[in-house]
């Protein structure tokens, strides 16, 4: 497939990004075609056979990545002969004596590429899961010239006079409808990156992408540094007064891991910082360890991201006017669901004021426990997890370390695959005959449960280690398709879990197991494709969509089916007790009032700042200055601050575009009222019509009309209020009452 379509995913290798899903698929070949239709390296010597990250993927599977075989010293000839070949490629298509048609245009561009998407396949991997110096090197060189490639292509005159007649010709109303999108997408995508400009600011296009790219790859570097660089260290037991044992043990391995002797480490990542945040009772170090968080990229040092953050906002507003766009905002928000950005405003507008008035609502209550205990304190944002969580204990009697022991993560994976058998008659076998990145990895291979029919592989890497972003996230290795064959896809689901010593059993956290089910729903998004052409495979939807699956199957953790066969206790084997679920569910609500307002803070930011035009922009006074009229509340921030906002600086890809997830929400809490209206969470009848509508359709229809057709009607917002707990008390609750916690805004 053709690499501009995947622009964002192209830039999105270039600097590891912090969102959950890699978006767009990864075509490869699947042993057809095996011989390269065209090879720059005509001749004797054929290098790619010495470059095994060019290698076709050989072995069970249809192929799988040779991962044993990747050496970093590799990367650079294998990008610049792949993009060398896909160039070659797309220049026989547009040079095509031949009038244009869809399967010497559209499908021939689809068969493209291939090899640069096995290239960067590894590439986004050593990115987010095995980054370190000698490939940062690599990273600083090559993503300038990857922004180069794709401009390379979508300003190719002939290709687009050929892609703009077949999406313009009569003959298009007798292809499938399928084609017909794919024709549009084409089209539309070109169009959108530049390909009716003049030379003359073709020319300027270009410049700015590159220097965007460069700016990505600093900022993701910066940002890694303070997160490995930074840390908090802890000297005596005294420290850790509050800290429950699995913290200890987790404060005590990043110790070793830093080499610090006799001590323990709080590291810089939001798996080290939340739970310390919640349970140290150090008031003081509390606010160290919180000061040292939200200045990530913030620190007027070496790794400050604000001046490269004045750059990058600059010149996407230049590139905005260039492509005839009054904002960056207005460009990026054109091909998604909510179409501009005013429709996303109302949207988070609407949920911005219930969501402050119960901030306030909370903070008054650990006010007056904090006076109650006679702490003598305002509370303050390093407070707010800490008092949040006594609160909960006093409110709910809930404790989430008493939860825990109920949470394994191998009892909960096999629980996501359960679902996934339930849900979509998915089968999962472990697999130990492909090569892995790490010997953290495992893999299974998805087949159907009554055919056998295989389906996909999932490799799942989830613990943490040096030189992996932090976060969880799922990528696609290859897509499905079938052009020429049916090719299966390759998934991946990623995590940074702290591993513990060798035999001992990991536990999770309540959030952190809502996590593992988000993700693996993005998983299930990739493995249900049922689509001929690449592009529109899997998880290569529309930004604002693409959390709607994966933030839907978070709702099946808290189905009794779930937790009384999965959340059983680590030493006895007993299911989590009735009573631990009812109190579960009855504080499912609570914390939102926090958790909507320190993400909606940062949604709002992220499009405000893409709706200021050319004005010349100071990350941190833009940021004071709109919260301050937003009337953010002082007792907590945002929970990514402009300087570390991964999302929205490391490439692209969620820039204008980080209010997806509640836009995606909203469908969400709507969709899962359809189970609950119907037969409860595993009625196979409307399990039969989200795959057939949502799941396995990728980017073959329009997402409204698809959800449409999942639901009988437009989605209406009540479900999310009500699901967040902000809609009128007295309102009939038969919507999501068995939902739990907000949609997961990573
Ligand atoms: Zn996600």
């Amino acid at each position: 497939m053709l690499h501009f379509i995947t622009r964002s995913r192209t830039l999105l290798f270039a600097a590891a990004i912090a969102g959950c899903v890699v978006a767009g698929g990864m075509t490869a070949t699947s042993g057809m075609n095996t011989k390269a239709t065209h090879s720059i390296n005509d001749g004797a010597s054929a290098p790619e056979e010495q470059n095994p990250l060019l290698a076709k993927w050989v072995g069970p599977y249809g192929g799988v990545p040779p991962f044993d075989k990747v050496r970093v010293a590799d990367f650079k000839p294998a990008l610049e002969a792949a993009m060398a070949e896909n160039l070659s490629e797309v220049e026989r298509i547009a040079s095509d004596p031949a009038a244009p048609t869809f399967e010497n245009t559209i499908a021939a561009l689809e068969r493209t590429g291939q090899t640069l998407d096995r290239v960067t396949t590894f590439y986004g991997i050593w990115s987010s899961n095995m980054n370190g110096p000698e490939f940062q090197t690599v990273q600083r060189e090559m993503a300038p010239r990857l922004a180069a490639f794709s401009d390379k292509i979508t300003q190719n005159e002939a290709l687009f006079r050929r892609i703009e007649a077949v999406y313009n010709s009569p003959a298009k109303k007798k292809l499938t409808a399928e084609q017909q999108r794919l024709s549009w997408l084409y089209y539309t995508n070109f169009v959108r990156s530049g390909a009716k400009l003049d030379a003359k600011a073709k020319a300027r296009l270009s410049e700015i992408n590159q220097k965007l790219a460069g700016l990505y790859t600093r900022f993701s570097q910066n940002l890694l540094a303070d997160e490995t660089e930074q840390f908090l260290v802890l000297k005596e037991e005294a420290e850790l007064a509050g800290l429950p044992q699995s913290l200890r043990d987790a404060a005590a391995a990043a110790a070793a891991t830093k080499k610090v002797q006799g001590a323990w480490v709080i590291t810089n990542t939001r798996s080290s910082i939340d739970p310390f945040l919640t349970y140290s009772d150090r008031r003081e170090l509390r606010e160290k360890a919180w000061r040292m968080f939200v200045n990530r990229g913030d620190n007027g040092d070496a790794h400050d991201n604000n001046a490269i953050i004045t750059e990058i906002l600059g010149l996407r507003a230049e590139r905005a006017k260039l492509l005839g766009f009054p904002t960056h905002a207005h460009w990026r928000l054109e091909n998604t669901m909510a179409k501009t950005p005013e429709r996303a405003v109302e949207l988070m507008e609407a949920v911005w004021k219930p969501a402050v008035a119960r901030v306030r609502e909370e903070v008054a209550d650990m006010q007056a426990l904090a006076d109650k205990e006679g702490a003598k304190i305002k509370i303050e944002p390093w407070d707010y997890r800490y008092y949040q969580e006594k609160v909960r204990k006093a409110r709910y009697d809930l404790d989430q370390n008493e939860v825990k022991p109920y949470l394994q993560l191998e009892k909960l994976r096999e629980g996501i695959f359960w679902v996934a058998g339930e849900l979509f008659n998915f089968k999962f076998t472990p697999v130990e005959n492909v090569p892995v990145f790490h010997t953290d990895v495992r893999v299974w291979e998805v087949t159907d449960k009554t055919s056998g029919k295989h389906i996909g592989l999932w490799y799942f890497d989830p613990y943490a280690r040096e030189g992996k972003r932090s976060g969880a996230w799922m990528n696609a290795y290859r897509s499905q398709e079938r052009m020429e064959g049916e090719v299966t896809t390759i998934v991946s689901n990623n995590s940074n879990f702290s591993k513990g010593k060798p035999g001992e059993t990991l536990l999770v956290s309540w959030d952190d197991a809502v996590t593992m089910f988000h993700e693996f729903g993005h998983a299930l998004h990739g493995l249900s494709s049922n689509v001929t052409y690449p592009t529109l495979s899997g998880t290569a939807v529309a930004r604002d969509y693409v959390e709607f699956p994966s933030q839907l199957l978070e709702h099946w953790l808290s189905t009794p089916e779930v937790l009384g066969r999965f959340a059983v206790h680590y030493q006895t084997g007993k299911p989590i007790p009735q009573a631990l679920v009812e109190k579960i569910k009855r504080a499912s609500t609570f914390n939102q009032g926090f958790a909507t307002t320190e993400y909606l803070s940062s949604a709002l930011v992220d499009m405000k700042l893409h709706l200021a035009g050319s004005e010349k922009i100071d990350p941190d006074a833009f940021e004071k200055k709109t919260l301050a009229e937003l009337g953010m509340p002082g007792e907590l921030v945002m929970r990514h601050r402009t300087p570390q906002f991964g999302h929205v600086f490391s490439s692209d890809s969620y820039s204008a575009g980080y209010y997806s997830y509640l836009w995606s929400d909203v469908l969400t809490a709507d969709a899962f009222g359809a189970f609950v209206e119907g037969g409860g969470p595993y009625d196979a009848k409307v399990a039969a019509r989200l795959r057939k509508n949502i799941f396995s359709v990728g980017n073959t229809i329009d997402p409204a009309a698809g959800y449409r057709a999942f639901r009988g009607r437009d989605p209406k917002i009540e479900a999310l209020m009500q699901k967040r707990g902000f809609a009128a008390k007295d309102s009939k609750a038969a919507g999501s009452g068995k939902s739990k916690s907000g949609g997961k805004q990573n």
